[in-house]
C-alpha cells in the first residue's frame, strides 16, 4: 500500500518507520518548521514524574518499546541517537535527601530510583544528587533530520502544507494525489484529523526554553530541580522548560523568560548570558490521554495526536501499536 503521513515530527516520524517496516511505500507531507513541538523539544525520556514522584508507568511497557524501536533506528542509521548519561535530581535539604532514601528502599521504584551521589559541582547549590535510572536523552534534532534524509532517499518528503483532502469512496486524494492510505500525525494543527474524525480532546500547552553561556561550569549529564539543565556544548546549557496552559502568543516571551531565570536562580551560581530563547506548543490533552485510531467508515485512515511531554518515549509504542490494530 502507499500510505500518506502528514506530519514528520516524533508521531509521524515513528509512523513512517513502523509503516515501511510493513513493507508499504510512504510520501510524507511536513511544513518543516523550526519551532514545531517535536523540533524544539528537549528529547529526555524519564521514567518518573519528578512533581509528585511516581512512576511515569509502571507496567514498563512504553520502555520496552522504547528500547526496541531505538535498538532497530542505531541498526538501521549505524548510529546512536541516544545519551544514557543519567538525569540527576539535585537534592537542597535533609529531608529531600531522607525522602529520595525512602523511595530508594521501596522496591516499586528499582525501576528508577538510584543512589545519591556526593555534589561536587561547584556551580550547583544543593547537598546531594538522586540518580534516576533508566533515563535518558534523544538527539531529536539529528533524529528527525536523519529521518528526513532516509524518507527523501527511500520513501518521498513533501515540504509542502496539505490543504485538500477529499475522501471519494475508496480514494483517498491528498493534494490531488491518490493514496491507498492516510496516517494523520499533525501534532497541535490537527486540522484535518479534526475534519475527519471529529474535535479531539486538545488543550495545548505552551513550553519555552532559554540557551545560557555559562562561565566556568563543567558537567556532562542532565540536571533536574524545578527546571532542567542540560549541557550541550562546552559552557553551553540549554533551561527548559516551562509549562502554561494559558497563554496567547505562540512566540518566546518575556514571562517565560522570566520564570526561566527564576528557577535557574535557585539552582545555579555560575555567571552566564542568556544566548537565544524559544518557545513550542505541546498537543497535550485535557485528560492527558494520548489519541489515536482508525476511521470507521475510511478503513485506511487513521491518526496519532496528543503524545503531550512524553513524545520521546510514547512515540514507539503508539505508532507500533495502532498499526498492529490495523484491520487490512
Ligand atoms: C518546549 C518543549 C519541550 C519538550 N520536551 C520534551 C522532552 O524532553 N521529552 C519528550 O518526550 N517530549 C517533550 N516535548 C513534547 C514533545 O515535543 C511532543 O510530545 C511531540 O513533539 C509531539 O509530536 P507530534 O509529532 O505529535 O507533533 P509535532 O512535533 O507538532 O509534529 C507535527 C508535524 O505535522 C506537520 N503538519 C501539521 N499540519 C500539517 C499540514 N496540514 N500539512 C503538512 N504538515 C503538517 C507540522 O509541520 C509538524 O512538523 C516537549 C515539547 C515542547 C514544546
Amino acid at each position: 500500500m502507499h500510505f500518506a503521513i502528514i506530519g514528520q515530527g516524533l508521531a509521524g516520524s515513528a509512523l513512517a518507520i513502523q509503516t515501511a517496516k510493513r513493507g508499504h511505500e510512504i510520501t510524507c507531507f511536513d511544513l518543516n518548521v523550526a519551532n514545531s513541538s517535536s523540533r524544539v523539544a528537549i528529547g529526555l525520556v524519564n521514567p518518573l514524574v519528578l512533581k509528585n514522584k511516581t512512576l511515569f508507568d509502571p507496567s514498563q511497557v512504553y520502555f520496552n518499546y522504547f528500547d526496541r524501536f531505538f535498538k532497530g533506528i542505531s541498526k538501521l542509521f549505524g548510529r546512536d541517537f541516544l545519551s544514557r548519561n543519567l538525569i540527576r535530581e539535585v537534592l537542597q535539604e535533609k529531608q529531600e535527601i531522607h525522602n529520595w532514601n525512602s523511595l530508594q528502599n521501596n522496591s516499586k521504584f528499582d525501576s528508577c530510583i538510584g543512589p545519591i551521589e556526593n555534589l561536587n559541582i561547584p556551580t550547583i547549590k544543593g547537598i546531594g544528587m538522586g540518580i534516576i535510572k533508566n533515563s535518558c536523552r534523544l538527539d531529536i534534532k539529528s533524529y528527525l533530520k536523519t529521518i528526513r534524509e532516509w524518507l527523501k532517499e527511500n520513501h518521498h518528503l513533501r515540504d509542502e502544507r496539505v490543504d485538500s483532502i477529499r475522501l471519494i469512496g475508496e480514494n483517498i486524494l491528498v493534494n490531488d494525489e491518490k493514496y491507498d492510505g492516510l496516517l494523520l500525525a499533525e501534532g497541535v494543527e490537527a486540522y484535518w484529523t479534526e475534519k475527519i474524525f471529529g474535535k479531539l480532546d486538545l488543550s495545548p500547552t505552551k513550553g519555552e526554553g532559554i540557551i545560557i553561556k555559562s562561565r566556568k561550569s563543567n558537567f556532562d549529564f542532565p540536571i533536574h530541580r524545578n527546571i532542567f539543565l542540560l549541557p550541550e556544548k562546552k559552557n553551553i546549557y540549554t533551561v527548559g522548560s516551562t509549562f502554561n496552559r494559558n497563554f496567547s502568543l505562540q512566540s518566546p516571551s518575556a514571562e517565560g523568560k522570566e520564570s526561566l531565570i527564576k528557577d535557574l536562580s535557585k539552582l545555579f551560581l555560575d555567571d552566564y548570558e542568556v544566548i537565544d530563547h524559544w518557545a513550542g506548543i505541546r498537543p497535550t490533552t485535557k485528560n492527558r490521554k494520548i489519541c489515536f485510531g482508525w476511521h470507521s467508515k475510511y478503513k485506511n485512515i487513521g491518526f496519532l495526536n496528543g503524545l503531550g511531554t512524553r513524545g520521546v518515549l510514547t512515540s514507539p509504542f503508539y505508532s507500533s501499536h495502532l498499526l498492529s490494530i490495523h484491520s487490512k
